[in-house]
C-alpha cells in the first residue's frame, strides 16, 4: 500500500521528518506533497519547500517529493495512494484533522485517512513555531534540518525585522 502525506511544509520540520521515517518503514511507498496554497502566504516557494524534503529524505528510497493543488483525495488517487497520512501533535489538532478526514470520505470512500502520533521530543514542533524562532534569530537547529535551518537564516537575513 502507498501512502500520501501531504501538508504546507512551510517549512519541513523536525516533526514532519520523523514521521516521514516512521511512515516509510510502514508502507512500500510514501508520497510526501507540498500542497500549493498561496492563500496560506508561505515564506518558501514551492520549488524551495521541494528541494528542502528531497534534501532531508535522500536516505528513504521509497519516499517520493512531489507538489500539488487542488483536491487532496483526488491528487492521492493520481498516485494511487490508498492512505491519506496526517500527524497529531496535541488535541487541538485532532478536531480540524477528524473534520478534513470525514469530508475526504465523503469524496473518495476508498480512501482512509490514518493519524500517527508525533514523537514526543517534537510534538510540540509547528512551522510556525520555528519562523517565528528563526526571525528573531533564535537557534533552529534542534527543531528543522540543516538545509532548513541554513534558508531559515538567508531569508530572515535579507529581511528588516519590519519585513519579516
Ligand atoms: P497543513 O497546513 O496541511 O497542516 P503542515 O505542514 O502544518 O501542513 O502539517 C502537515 C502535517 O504534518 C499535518 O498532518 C500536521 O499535523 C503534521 N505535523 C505538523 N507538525 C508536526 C510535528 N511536529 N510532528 C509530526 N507531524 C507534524
Amino acid at each position: 500500500m502507498k501512502a500520501l502525506y501531504p501538508g504546507s511544509f512551510d517549512p519541513l520540520t523536525l516533526g514532519h521528518l520523523d514521521l516521514i521515517e516512521r511512515a516509510a518503514q510502514l508502507f512500500d511507498g510514501l508520497v510526501v506533497a507540498v500542497l500549493q496554497n498561496p492563500s496560506k502566504n508561505p515564506c518558501f516557494t514551492v520549488g524551495q519547500r521541494l528541494e528542502q524534503i528531497r534534501a532531508a529524505t535522500a536516505h528513504l528510497p521509497q519516499v517520493a517529493v512531489a507538489s500539488f493543488d487542488g483536491l487532496t483525495v483526488e491528487f492521492a488517487q493520481s498516485c494511487g495512494a490508498g492512505v491519506i497520512l496526517r500527524g497529531l501533535r496535541a488535541l487541538s489538532d485532532f478536531e480540524f484533522e477528524l473534520q478534513i478526514a470525514h469530508t475526504n470520505k465523503s469524496l473518495a470512500p476508498q480512501l482512509e485517512t490514518l493519524f500517527m502520533a508525533t514523537a514526543t521530543a517534537h510534538s510540540f514542533l509547528s512551522s510556525s513555531v520555528v519562523k517565528e524562532v528563526a526571525r528573531f534569530g533564535g537557534p533552529v537547529a534542534h527543531m528543522v534540518p540543516p538545509g532548513v535551518a541554513q534558508d531559515l537564516a538567508t531569508l530572515f537575513n535579507q529581511m528588516s525585522p519590519h519585513q519579516a
